[in-house]
């Protein structure tokens, strides 16, 4: 069967393409490589991550939405077209409809940027719909109704907060800080405490396997493997939950202190539906241990996690392209 219609959630971290009727049908990391010399794109996706800390220096392996906007159009655009190709088949007759996710405070160069990526990469026809829309769509929000919702995007590169009501964004605030940068201070942790350069993707797996947003009873460790800085040799060191908790605290803080600010600018009518109903989380950082909890204790709203909450935009974008007619005009913007 030919498809028609795709969503992509362009993440700064992964992305996924969603297709109606098959649901998400691909999820890759959001990396490509690049030759330094010829500026050649070499790889996308899964094989360009594969590639991260063990290159040669002729190449670059990078992420080109670092901080959830177009940093590079020719490299996203390679990238978009990566992903349509690989989840529909190169020999897919018609040009596809896409629905592609852009963080809520981009600005209307960087929109216009995706469109052309999109419709250069062979789009038909782009939409543009901005992520915590998507986000409280996928994680089955009715955001077309008059009651108000919160919604909370923490993805690697950013951190997105938002409250909905009549199937739009009544305010938004966007944080450069959210994954990346709890790696990063775990990263900073083990250099100051251990003399020990560990690289991004070790800093991800501690946060990932043992981290938690607060201090845990049962402090769980583990052994990663990391250079020495003085002797420059590989060194083994055991790091610890609690440990973890302590370092992202910083990154922790600056996310509450968002919603909390959040919470003051939404108006009163607005404010109690969220009281009563509680904030929603998605993101792949929502799944960092405990965090709905913290976050919850330091704003007094209940605090939920959405259901897959990696999955939570691509989904939306699906459940829009689905029924266009119903979130055409709340959602969507075609420049
Ligand atoms: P983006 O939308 O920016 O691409 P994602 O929603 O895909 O981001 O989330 C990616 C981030 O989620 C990364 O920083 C990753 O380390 C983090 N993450 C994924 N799983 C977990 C987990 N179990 N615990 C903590 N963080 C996680
Ligand atoms: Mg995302």
């Amino acid at each position: 069967m030919f498809i028609r219609k795709i969503g992509i959630d362009l993440g700064t971290c992964n992305s996924l393409v969603f297709i109606p009727g098959q649901g998400v049908v691909l999820q890759e990391p959001s990396v490509v490589a690049v030759s330094v010399d010829e500026n050649k794109i070499l790889a996308v996706g899964n094989e360009a991550k594969e590639m991260v800390g063990k290159t040669p220096e002729t190449i670059r392996v990078y992420r080109p939405l670092k901080d959830g906007v177009i940093a590079d159009y020719r490299v996203t655009q390679a990238m978009i077209k990566h992903f349509i190709n690989k989840a529909t088949s190169r020999f897919n007759f018609f040009k596809p409809e896409l629905i592609i996710s852009v963080p809520a405070g981009i600005t209307s160069t960087e929109r216009r940027a995706v469109v052309q990526a999109s419709e250069a990469a062979g789009a038909k026809s782009t939409f543009i719909a901005k992520e915590p829309i998507l986000a409280a769509i996928g994680a089955g929000i009715p955001i077309n109704s008059s009651s108000g919702h919160l919604i909370v995007d923490i993805g690697g590169g950013t951190a997105e907060v938002a409250v909905i009501s009549l199937g739009g964004i009544v305010t938004a605030e966007s944080l450069r800080a959210a994954g990346d940068k709890m790696d990063q201070a775990i990263a900073d942790f083990v250099k100051e405490e251990h003399n020990l350069a560990i690289g991004n993707q070790t800093a991800e797996e501690i946060k990932m396997k043992i981290g938690a947003a607060i201090t845990q009873e049962e402090d769980e460790e583990l052994e990663v493997r990391g250079r020495d800085l003085v002797s420059g040799l590989p060194r083994n060191v055991k790091v610890s939950s609690n440990q973890v908790s302590e370092a992202v605290s910083d990154v922790l803080e600056e996310i509450v202190q968002l919603i909390k600010d959040i919470l003051r600018e939404t108006p009163p009518e607005l404010a109690a539906d969220i009281m009563d109903k509680g904030m929603i989380l998605s993101g792949g950082g929502s799944q960092l241990k405990d965090l709905d909890e913290l976050i919850a204790q330091s704003t007094g709203v209940p605090c939920f996690i959405a259901e897959e909450p990696l999955l939570c935009v691509a989904k939306g974008t699906g459940t829009v392209l689905e029924n266009l007619k119903s979130y055409k005009k709340s959602v969507m913007s075609k420049k």
